[in-house]
Order: C-alpha cells, then structure tokens, then sequence
C-alpha cells in the first residue's frame, strides 16, 4: 500500500479536532518511517526484487519492530502520547479525541498493509506472518489504492468548509499522488538498493507532508482578510 494511506489523513481531518492535515500525512506513514530509518540503520531487513510481487518489488522478509501487530498498537499509542505532549507544551488548541485520532491513522497504517503486503507482517516479533497479499494482483491492487484516496479526498472535502482556490489545490494535490501512485505500479524500472529505496521514502514521504501543509495554508490569508 502506498498513496491508499493517505485516503485515512484526509479522512481523519476536520475542522471539529483541529488536527493539520500535514501532522496526519505523518501519522498514517508513521511506521514506515520507523521501518525506512531501522532498515538504513541495518536493524531491519529489505530485499528489492523485481517482480517479487506484481505490484510491488519489496521483500520486507525482516521488519519485526516496525511492522508487527504488537509494534504498530505500541507505536500508535507512542504518537498518541507525543502528539498529545507537544500540543500540551506548546498551546495548541486540540479536542480530547485528537491524540486518539492520531492512534487511529497510525494504526490504520497496519491495517491497510495487510490487505497488499503479501504474508509478511508479524503478529508479534517475526513469526505467525500474515498479508492478504492484493499486491500479487496489480491491476486491482492500483484500483483500491485509487478508490481508497479518491473517497477520502471527498470526505476531506465535505467535512471540511475549505475556500474554492484550496478545493482546487487539495484536487490538484490528489492528482499527483495518483500519478506517483502510476509511476510506482506501472513504470518499469531498476531495482535500487535497499538503503536507496527507503532513503528514496524519506525523501518522497517528506515531500508529501511539505505539500499537505502548504495546500492547508493557500486561502488562509484571504479568509483571515473576509472575516
Ligand atoms: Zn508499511
């Protein structure tokens, strides 16, 4: 599961819990940035095959501490924790569902890859692996991906009172996950290392949280002026 995970940030976002979109665009990839920093530090293990699955190259044959179901509640309950701390410190108006909502979208992140991963996430440690593996099914792996994040862009969108110029952007935003969402399933191209893969999902997952927070600030001017 790639671009799908962020279906959940748009859904987790309104107006009512006040959480940024950016902050949820880390929650729901929140492991995996656990699993790309652990894997750069050699902790945990990845083998980049091409064609291992038909959608994707990945063979996460050792991911214990970021992708086991006991881990992913631990570290759902740890993002909770940090994100109800930094809000607390620092004044920032929050509901007291949010740190719950935050749990939520990083669990999330298990949840959808079991769907694609094939039978490669751990109960507990690294044994009992489990993966419903839709990423052996291209084509409709892509659709659930699409459909995923096409309906939380809808619920954003609704849930969300959100000026005309940012509707656009948020839409135009949506786009472009679907075309790196393309690129990634139908592209053909050379295995990269391990190290370079995640570093290449640091990078890219980065880039989107940069984006989700820029989208949320076009029009924040122009209503602050009209109100
Ligand atoms: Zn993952």
């Amino acid at each position: 599961m790639f671009v799908g995970h962020y279906s959940v940030a748009f859904a987790c976002r309104t107006e009512r819990n006040g959480i940024p979109l950016w902050v949820l665009f880390i929650a729901v990839q929140f492991l995996d940035y656990i699993w790309a920093t652990l894997v750069l530090l050699g902790i945990e293990k990845l083998r980049v095959i091409k064609g291992f699955t038909a959608g994707s190259m990945l063979d996460s044959y050792f991911h214990p501490y970021s992708h086991s179901l006991v881990t992913a509640v631990i570290w759902s309950v740890v993002a909770a924790s940090i994100y109800k701390a930094v809000c607390s410190r620092h004044g920032c108006l929050y509901t007291k569902s949010a740190p719950l909502i935050i749990g939520i979208a990083v669990f999330s992140h298990w949840i959808l890859d079991l769907i694609a991963h094939p039978r490669d996430l751990a109960i507990y440690d690294n044994t009992w692996k489990v993966g419903f593996g839709l990423w052996n099914y291209r084509d409709p792996e892509f659709a659930l991906e699409i459909a995923l994040l096409a309906s939380g862009i809808v619920l954003y969108l609704t849930r969300n009172t959100t000026p005309t110029i940012r509707k656009g952007v948020v839409i135009g935003f949506g786009l472009l996950l679907v075309i790196v969402q393309i690129g990634d399933t139908y592209v053909p191209r050379t295995p990269l290392t391990d190290k370079a893969t995640v570093m290449g999902v640091w990078v890219f997952y980065t880039l989107f949280v940069l984006m989700a927070f820029a989208v949320e600030k076009i029009g924040a001017r122009t209503k602050r002026h009209t109100s």
